[in-house]
């Protein structure tokens, strides 16, 4: 069976957005396709008259620091983000989940636009964007507009983006500031390639002027946690952020595992793990990420951990 008719490389997002409307409906944006065409070829997504392939659009490459703020174009691969010099030190939580997603071949092609617009919650390149409290540029027939990334999300596969007619161009977050850090860690089964047990992604502001031994004393004044999946859609863990704010880790730790833990409900997956693992693991990340995240805040050295190349 066909799985389309037409294929498109626009060079401009109008041009795109014009594809987009001339099919009315019966088209789809495709960036590197490692989901698209997987779930096409399954029949998960239907078969369409035409796909509109974005990565020709010089402006969604995109990959900069200007102005303390990171903007990186829908259609940059993981491998771009995990190579920019930049990007160690200002979204270090980014390149960690970036570098870990599949493997070498389709961190070449897949993209960040991708991973954002498939909204699954289990989708690393956004949980790090998350906590990186990232906006994201959305082009369509009114236009272009920035929008909360939490806002893009209405269910499990389900994006509040109108799949006929807008695409995503853009994100953009603040690059680091001194006494902030960021990390990201994830559970995977040893043979998996495809999405994590759970991830989970912390940013944090320490107070300034510490100079702790230990990351474990250093008083954390603000939190920004997302750990997946444990909702239908990503989503920030609000409990375990506000039993850090204003302590240290020695003093907060605990009860932000506590607060996460009694927050989310994770599902039992038959392919990657029950509720109750994912539960014990929430406490397991949380122990690893946040120590990290506030060594970097207090050290300003930000080197990522575990990526491959
Ligand atoms: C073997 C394998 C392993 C994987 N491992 C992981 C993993 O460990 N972690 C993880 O998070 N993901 C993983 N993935 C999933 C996937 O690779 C990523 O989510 C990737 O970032 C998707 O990007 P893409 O460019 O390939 O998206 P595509 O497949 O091209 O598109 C995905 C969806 O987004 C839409 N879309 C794409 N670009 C845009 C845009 N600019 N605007 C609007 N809509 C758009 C498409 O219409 C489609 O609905 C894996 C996939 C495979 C095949």
């Amino acid at each position: 069976m066909t799985l389309w008719q037409h294929y498109y490389y626009p060079e401009t997002v109008e041009e795109a957005l014009e594809r987009l409307r001339a099919h009315d409906g019966n088209a789809r944006i495709i960036g590197g396709g490692t989901d698209l065409l997987l779930e096409m070829q399954q029949g998960r997504k239907p078969a369409v008259e035409a796909l509109i392939d974005v990565t020709a659009i010089p402006s969604l490459h995109t990959l900069q620091l200007e102005n303390d703020i990171v903007e990186i174009g829908a259609a940059v691969t993981h491998t771009e983000i995990v190579k920019a010099p930049f990007m160690a030190q200002h979204a270090t939580c980014l390149v960690e989940s970036c570098g870990v997603i599949g493997g070498p071949q389709v961190r070449n092609v897949a993209t960040l636009g991708g991973n954002v617009a498939h909204a699954l919650p289990a989708a690393d390149g956004t949980t790090a964007l998350v906590v990186l409290d990232a906006e994201v540029e959305v082009a369509g027939r009114f236009g272009r507009q920035w929008q909360p990334i939490l806002s893009l999300f209405k269910g499990p596969g389900i994006s509040a983006i109108d799949h006929s007619r807008e695409m995503i161009t853009r994100f953009r977050f603040g690059a680091a500031a001194p006494n902030t850090g960021s990390a990201f860690k994830r559970i995977m089964r040893p043979q998996g390639v495809s999405l994590p047990i759970l991830a989970c992604a912390v940013w944090v502001r320490v107070a300034p002027g510490q100079d702790h031994g230990s990351p474990d004393a250093a008083v954390i004044e603000e939190a920004r946690i997302c750990i997946g999946p444990v909702r239908p859609v990503p989503t920030r863990a609000r409990q375990a952020e506000r039993a850090l704010a204003g302590h240290s880790l020695a003093g907060g730790l605990e009860r932000a595992i506590a607060g996460a833990q009694s927050e989310f409900s994770p599902r039992t997956s038959k392919h990657r793990a029950t509720a109750e693992y994912r539960v014990e693991m929430i406490a397991v990340l949380l122990q690893r990420a946040l120590p990290l995240a506030v060594r970097r805040a207090l050290t300003g050295i930000a080197e990522p951990e575990g990526i491959g190349l």
